[in-house]
């Protein structure tokens, strides 16, 4: 399976985004608990105002010129804690306390003021320990919503990689049909049913190729045009069916002999094929060309309709060099069709250069 991975880098960003987006969500809410552990503990208004309370009350005992002064500071103080929220039996404590106080401004009793003391201490004691309560309710319970809030987290994540993983094996996966099936086409559009050769259309290019790349590098290449003698007579005495497994069979052959970097095996047509080798030396191009009428001869095909009884090719083999670097692709086509029709001409089974 090919993968493009540039299809990663949108889902990677996506990822990093969210594990920023949820870095920075916990460290907020950490904030958040300080904060409110804070309040709860730290400056606790209730105990805060109790305290002043305490001391204005211990003002008077000492010195009674402050009793005006330390007198409205206490009611002050003391009504704001009076009016926050209590429950019922909080209620009942606070309003005996209240009436007590109320009573220490028309008593003006050193003894009441300490009793009053006395009870503002239980009440601190009080607000105290319930503020520890609450404190530890407070985090149990922060405890509790951060644990929830990171398995969420850790679930939408997943949830997200794998949703997007599944989009990118889909994409991939149909990306590599659709380049399977223009490969595909690209090389039927180039290759014979029949024989799987290359056809005579990618023929005419590469014979153009050639000559153009032949001229550049001052090379020889050569255009070898072939043709199965007395095919007619074979197909009419074996049958066309025989006859399609025969042009297999001569396809096979020039396939294994022909296969080296700049050999290009074609079938032109019928009982036709052509070889094109860049940059060769004829001579050696000779030997090739022995090697492969010994190897057709070799088969034994037997055609006894022909002169030889076997099946035999005839070949016309035109050099691309200094001499026909100038011609046409038709014209070169012509000329090996020229020297095929000598082949023919001298008894067939031969080559003619
Ligand atoms: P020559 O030695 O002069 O080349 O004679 P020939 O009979 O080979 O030449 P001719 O051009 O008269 O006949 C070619 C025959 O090739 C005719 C046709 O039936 C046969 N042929 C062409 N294409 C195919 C094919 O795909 N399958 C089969 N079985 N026969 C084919
Ligand atoms: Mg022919
Ligand atoms: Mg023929």
């Amino acid at each position: 399976m090919k993968i493009n991975y540039k299809l990663f880098t949108l889902p990677i960003i996506v990822l990093l985004s969210l594990v920023y987006i949820s870095f920075l969500f916990s460290s907020e809410i950490e904030r958040l608990k300080s904060k409110i552990d804070n309040i709860y503990f730290g400056n606790f208004i209730p105990v805060h105002k109790l305290h002043i309370i305490k001391e204005e009350y211990n003002k008077i005992i000492l010195d009674n010129k402050q009793y005006i002064k330390s007198k409205k500071i206490i009611i002050n103080n003391w009504n704001y804690y009076n009016n926050q929220y209590k429950s019922e039996q909080e209620r009942k404590v606070v309003k005996k306390i209240d009436n007590q106080v109320k009573k220490s401004f028309k008593k003006r009793n050193t003894q009441f003021y300490r009793y009053i003391i006395k009870q503002i201490d239980l009440l601190i004691q009080y607000e105290v320990e319930s503020a520890e309560l609450e404190r530890k309710n407070f985090l149990e319970q922060y405890d509790k919503i951060n644990n929830y809030l990171f398995y969420n987290q850790i679930f939408i994540i997943t949830f997200i990689v794998i949703f997007i993983l599944s989009i990118i094996l889909v994409t991939v996966k149909n990306n590599n049909k659709m380049e399977y099936l223009v490969d595909k086409y690209k090389s039927d559009s180039i290759t014979d049913g029949l024989t799987g050769l290359y056809n005579r259309k990618y023929f005419d290019n590469i014979l153009d190729e050639t000559i153009a790349v032949s001229k550049q590098n001052n090379w020889t290449s050569v255009f070898v045009m072939i043709d199965i003698d007395f095919f007619k007579q074979y197909n009419d005495t074996y049958g066309h069916d025989a006859g399609d497994i025969a042009l297999k069979k001569v396809s096979s052959i020039l396939d294994t002999l022909f296969n080296q970097e700049y050999d290009y095996v074609f079938r032109l047509g019928g009982e036709e094929f052509g070889i094109i080798v860049f940059d060769i030396d004829i001579k050696k191009l000779e030997s090739r060309i022995q090697i492969l009428q010994q190897s057709i001869a070799s088969q034994k095909i037997q055609h006894i309709a022909s002169k030889t009884n076997f099946l035999t090719l005839s070949m016309g083999v035109v050099a691309i060099d200094q001499n026909t670097y100038n011609l046409t692709r038709s014209t070169i086509y012509k000329l090996a069709d020229k020297k095929l029709y000598q082949s023919k001409e001298h008894g067939r089974d031969q080559y003619t250069i």
